[in-house]
C-alpha cells in the first residue's frame, strides 16, 4: 500500500534546518580563515627570520666587504707608506683586520686574506718592490675588490630570498583570498536558494492559498513543503478550509430552515414578507405595475377529516408543486397559513395576474391528486387578487384577502380581483368541491 504522500516527504524542522546552515557557514568560514593564516602566519615567520637572522647576517657580510677593503688599502700604505712606521704601522692594521674572526669564518675570506697578509709581510722588509710583485699586488687588490663585492652582493642576494619568500606568501594570501570570496559567494547563493526555496516560497504559497480560501471553492492546492512547521500550517489550511465549508453548508441550511416552509419547500411567510416588501418598494419607486394574491384551498378540513392529515399534507405537497411549475421565475410565492398561500407578481398588473392565477385554478381544478393507497381526490381553490402599484404592501394584502371572502362567499373556485363586481367563476362547477375517492 503506498505511503500517505505527508509520510513519504522529507520533512526538517526549521530549527535543525537553520542549525544545519549555519554550522556549515560557521565550518566554511573557520576554514577559510585557517587557509588565510597560514599565509599570514608565513609572512610573520619571514619577518621574524629577516629580522633575526637575515638582517644581521647581511650586516656581517657587508663588515665582511668593508674588512677586506680596509684589507686593500692598508695593502696599499703598507707598499706606499711614506715612511717605516707608517708601513708598519699598516701591516699590523692588515695583520689584526686577516685575524680577525668573523674572517676567518668565510672560507674564500681567510685564505684571501691569509696570501695577501704573508704577501705583505714580505714586502713590509723591503723599500722597494719590482714589477713582478707590483702585478702581483694588482691582482690581489683587485681580487679583494672582487671578493668585497661578491660577498656584498651575497648578502644582499640573502634579504631578497627573504623578500621574495614573503612576497611569494603575500601572492599566494591573494589568491586564496579570491578564492575564499568566490567560495563564500557561492555559499551564499545556495543559502539564499534554499531560504527562498524552502521558507519563501512556502510563505508565498500560504499567502496565496489564504487570500483564495472559499467556503464552496477547491480545496487549497499547496506544493508539499519540507519543513515541518509549514507542513503543519499546511494541515491546518486544510483543515480550516474543511470548518469553512462545513460552517456554510450549515449557514446555507440554516437559511433554507429560516426562510422555506418544511412541509411544501415553498418560502415561508416571513421571507416571502421580506422580499415583496423589496418588490413592492421597487414598483412604488420605477411607478412599474405589481399585483398580490392570496389562495385558499377550498374546503380542505374534509380531506383531512375525510382522508386523514398525511392525505391533506399530501395534497398541499402536490399543490406546491403545481405552484412551482405554473408562475414564472420572478413571481414570488410563499405558505402564508396552513392551506393559504401568497403571491406577489412584479411587472404585472392586476388583470395579468389574474390570468395567470386562473391558469393555476384550471390546472388545480382538473387534478386528481394521488393521496395514497390508490386514492385520488380533487381541490379546488379560491383566489383574491390587488393592485399592489399605488398603496403599501399590507394594505394590498388586506384587500386581497376581502376578494378572497368575497371569492369563498361567492362559490369558491374563483378568483376575485379587488376593486371588481364579480369573480371569475369555475369553468368546472360540477367539480368545485373536494370529491370522494375514485379509486
Ligand atoms: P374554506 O373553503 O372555507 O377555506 O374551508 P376549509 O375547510 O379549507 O377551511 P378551514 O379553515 O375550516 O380549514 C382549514 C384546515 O386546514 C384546517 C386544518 O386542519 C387544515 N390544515 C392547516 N394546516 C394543515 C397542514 O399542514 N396539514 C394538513 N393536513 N392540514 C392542515
Ligand atoms: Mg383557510
Ligand atoms: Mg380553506
Amino acid at each position: 500500500m503506498p505511503l500517505p504522500q505527508r509520510l513519504n516527504r522529507a520533512h526538517w524542522p526549521a530549527g535543525t534546518f537553520f542549525a544545519l546552515l549555519a554550522g556549515l557557514f560557521g565550518a566554511l568560514f573557520a576554514g577559510i580563515v585557517a587557509w588565510l593564516a597560514a599565509d599570514q602566519y608565513g609572512v610573520l615567520q619571514t619577518t621574524e627570520s629577516l629580522r633575526l637572522k637575515t638582517i644581521p647576517q647581511t650586516l656581517e657580510y657587508q663588515r665582511l666587504a668593508r674588512n677586506l677593503e680596509v684589507l686593500r688599502r692598508e695593502g696599499e700604505r703598507v707598499l706606499h707608506g711614506d715612511d717605516a712606521a707608517a708601513r708598519q704601522q699598516a701591516l699590523f692594521v692588515v695583520s689584526l683586520v686577516a685575524s680577525h674572526p668573523r674572517l676567518l669564518e668565510d672560507e674564500r675570506a681567510r685564505a684571501l686574506a691569509g696570501e695577501t697578509e704573508e704577501f705583505l709581510s714580505g714586502m713590509a722588509r723591503g723599500t722597494h718592490f719590482d714589477a713582478a710583485e707590483q702585478a702581483h699586488w694588482e691582482r690581489l687588490s683587485t681580487r679583494l675588490t672582487l671578493l668585497a663585492d661578491d660577498i656584498s652582493v651575497d648578502g644582499v642576494n640573502l634579504a631578497n630570498a627573504d623578500l621574495e619568500q614573503m612576497s611569494a606568501a603575500i601572492q599566494s594570501g591573494r589568491y586564496k583570498l579570491a578564492v575564499a570570496l568566490l567560495l563564500a559567494g557561492v555559499f551564499l547563493t545556495v543559502l539564499l536558494w534554499l531560504i527562498r526555496r524552502h521558507f519563501i516560497r512556502p510563505l508565498q504559497h500560504i499567502d496565496r492559498a489564504l487570500s483564495q480560501l472559499q467556503p464552496m471553492g477547491p480545496p487549497p492546492a499547496l506544493p508539499a513543503s519540507s519543513m515541518e512547521e509549514f507542513q503543519a500550517i499546511e494541515g491546518a489550511i486544510g483543515q480550516l478550509h474543511e470548518a469553512m465549508r462545513d460552517s456554510e453548508l450549515t449557514r446555507e441550511d440554516l437559511e433554507r430552515l429560516a426562510t422555506t416552509d418544511a412541509l411544501t419547500g415553498l418560502h415561508n411567510r416571513r421571507h416571502f414578507m421580506h422580499m415583496a416588501h423589496g418588490e413592492v418598494e421597487r414598483a412604488h419607486r420605477y411607478g412599474r405595475p405589481v399585483a398580490v394574491g392570496l389562495a385558499d384551498l377550498d374546503l380542505f378540513k374534509r380531506v383531512n377529516d375525510t382522508h386523514g392529515h398525511a392525505a391533506g399534507d399530501a395534497v398541499l405537497q402536490v399543490f406546491a408543486a403545481i405552484l412551482r411549475e405554473t408562475l414564472r421565475q420572478t413571481d414570488w410565492v410563499c405558505r402564508y397559513g396552513g392551506e393559504e398561500f401568497a403571491f406577489a407578481f412584479p411587472e404585472t398588473t392586476p388583470t395579468e395576474a389574474q390570468a395567470l392565477v386562473e391558469r393555476l385554478r384550471r390546472r388545480l381544478a382538473e387534478l386528481d391528486i394521488a393521496i395514497g393507497e390508490g386514492k385520488r381526490v380533487r381541490i379546488t381553490l379560491s383566489i383574491g387578487l390587488a393592485d399592489a402599484s399605488a398603496c403599501p404592501l399590507e394594505a394590498a394584502l388586506r384587500q386581497a384577502d376581502e376578494a378572497l371572502y368575497r371569492a369563498k362567499t361567492q362559490g369558491r373556485n374563483m378568483t376575485v380581483l379587488a376593486g371588481s363586481d364579480a369573480g371569475d367563476e369555475a369553468e368546472i362547477d360540477a367539480e368545485a368541491e373536494p370529491v370522494a375517492p375514485r379509486s
